[in-house]
């Protein structure tokens, strides 16, 4: 069964100009274009800097240049922050809040070319950008909200265990923040970081992936500007994470580096932070896991499969990378999980019908294709798609897979659904504990109470009950344990992340010291 899709060179003919759109007409676009970095206010054009392209998944072919930043963009960076700072913390939570929440406005009134900018820039279809834009906005609304945690002279009295003692605890702003973000949904992965930073009165260095430098990074710059923020705040510098990464997390003038990427690179990030004694915020790799048991509505199990597995072509870290089924429903499962598959349209996702466009860019599509090829060289056997088609993946199930099988060991980070199958409960958690992540899960099983029990014993962040593990929610604590990450963001986990907490004790009657 194959899926029907509008191919590259199709589109490149039919789509015409909208292929290679000028990203400069972007209402949110710089005067001069997206061709600088930006930091302490000023957008500093590329020079004699090397320059980057900016490629179109769709089409491979590239639509802009942004500007290789080096270590002296990103020591200019920080010390534009370390001197916006303060004049910033002390403004009002309220008027640290408007900010926001105008830049949220501005969110809002550019959806429609935002969708526009996922689609050239990352290869997402318009469900995607609509959902990663309600995330934007909510965290932006959350961050609001937050603004008044991190004030000075809001204090907390603690009772003292010396006599006369008057204790006060409150929090103040971290200080300067360094952040550095990934390509799958890159304008929210950098807001929530961004948003609740800038809110609590720190100022931040943001460095998006290369991949996705406008949308990621030059983007919330134009919006913050627009916003009001003051020059130095928020300073974006792009650049190759292999040539400037390392400076931006073993910067001394950071207190906190927020990153979310793969483990791999995580792992140098949070050591570069820690020489520091930087505070590392680290959202890492997945595997997660979609339990179907025995008892589950099968309906709705694969339509939380289809949705867990194929949304933004499976390039979530909270996406499923392992379907683990049991026994008597395997079958079923499988053949039902193929067919609506094989119904998704695939193609390019400026055509608003698309559910899966390409895959985001080279090395993603290579790495897709080896662990695949790798798995049926194994024994596993291709139910539907399994077509490589330059940076297109047909949404591809596969039956027949084992745990140790490298597209189910290894976070795949594709339109990939590896079903396997279980006899019994303590078989499942274990296959899906046995993995050195632990982000997200899903268990499906009509009795809650029981899916809940099983949950628990997931060695992971999050498990959603009769879902699957795409979710996020603003209120909530999301982060993963093990080789996921260190720390949570969202809500008052954040604040956490992004604030320090002191105390200053005053002594009101004269103290008897022991000598
Ligand atoms: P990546 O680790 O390759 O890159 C992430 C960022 O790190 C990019 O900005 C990149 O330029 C930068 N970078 C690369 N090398 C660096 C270095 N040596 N020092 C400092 N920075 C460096 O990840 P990716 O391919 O952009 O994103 C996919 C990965 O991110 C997946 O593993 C996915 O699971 C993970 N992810 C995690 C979360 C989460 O919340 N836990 C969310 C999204 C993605």
């Amino acid at each position: 069964m194959e899926s029907e899709r509008q191919s590259p060179t199709d589109a490149e003919t039919d789509a015409g100009e909208e292929t290679t759109p000028d990203l400069k007409d972007l209402g949110f676009a710089p005067s001069n274009g997206w061709n600088a970095v930006y930091v302490d206010g000023e957008w500093r054009a590329q020079g004699d800097r090397a320059g980057l392209d900016v490629v179109d998944p769709t089409t491979r072919v590239a639509v802009g240049t942004i500007p290789a930043g080096t270590d002296e963009d990103v020591d200019a960076a920080y010390a534009a922050a370390e001197s916006a700072q303060r004049e910033w913390a002390d403004r009002t939570p309220e008027e640290r809040a408007s900010v926001v929440a105008a830049a949220r406005e501005l969110v809002g009134k550019y959806h429609e070319e935002f969708a526009h900018l996922f689609a050239v820039e990352c290869g997402g279809a318009r469900l995607k950008a609509d959902i990663e834009l309600d995330l934007t906005t909510g965290t932006m609304a959350v961050a609001e909200e937050l603004a008044d945690a991190a004030d000075p002279t809001d204090t907390e009295e603690r009772e003292s265990a010396v006599e006369g003692k008057r204790n006060l605890v409150f929090r103040e702003p971290a200080g300067v923040v360094g952040i550095i973000s990934p390509w799958n949904f890159p304008l929210y992965l950098s807001m929530r970081a961004v948003a609740p930073a800038i809110a609590l009165g720190n100022a931040v260095v943001l460095k998006p992936s290369t991949h996705t430098a406008i949308v990621g990074g030059l983007a919330l710059a134009s919006l913050f500007e627009e916003a009001g923020l003051p020059d130095g705040v928020l300073n974006v510098v792009t650049g190759e994470g292999s040539a400037i990464g390392e400076t931006i997390a073993g910067h001394p003038a950071a207190s906190v580096v927020s990153f979310t990427g793969s483990t791999e690179v995580g792992r140098k990030v949070g050591g570069a932070a820690a020489e520091q004694l930087s505070t590392p915020a680290l959202e890492l790799g997945g595997n997660n896991a979609h339990i179907v048991t025995a008892e589950a509505d099968l309906d709705r199990a694969v339509d939380g499969g289809v949705f867990g597995s194929f949304t933004h072509q499976g390039q979530e870290c909270i996406s499923i990378n392992r379907h683990l089924v049991h026994e008597s429903v395997y079958d079923e499962y499988v053949e039902r999980l193929a067919e609506r598959a094989s119904e998704l349209p695939v193609g390019d996702p400026r055509d608003e019908a698309v559910l899966v466009g390409p895959v985001q860019n080279a090395s993603q599509f290579e790495t897709i294709r080896d662990l695949v090829e790798q798995s049926v060289e194994q024994g596993a056997n291709i139910e539907s798609g399994g077509e490589f088609d330059d940076w297109f993946v047909e949404p591809t199930v596969l039956s027949g897979v084992e745990n140790d099988m490298p597209v189910a060991a290894e976070e795949h980070f594709g339109p990939v659904a590896p079903v396997i199958s279980f006899s019994d409960i303590d078989e499942a958690v274990a296959l899906a504990n046995d993995t050195e992540y632990g982000l997200s899960g899903s268990v499906h099983c009509e009795d809650a109470e029981r899916a809940i029990d099983i949950a628990r014993r997931l060695d992971t962040g999050m498990v959603h009950v009769n879902d699957q593990p795409l979710n996020d929610d603003p209120n909530v604590a999301f982060g993963g344990v093990n080789a996921s990450g260190i720390g949570r963001y969202n809500a008052e986990w954040i604040v956490e992340e992004l604030t320090e907490t002191r105390w200053i004790s005053v002594q009101e009657e004269a103290r008897e010291y022991p000598f």
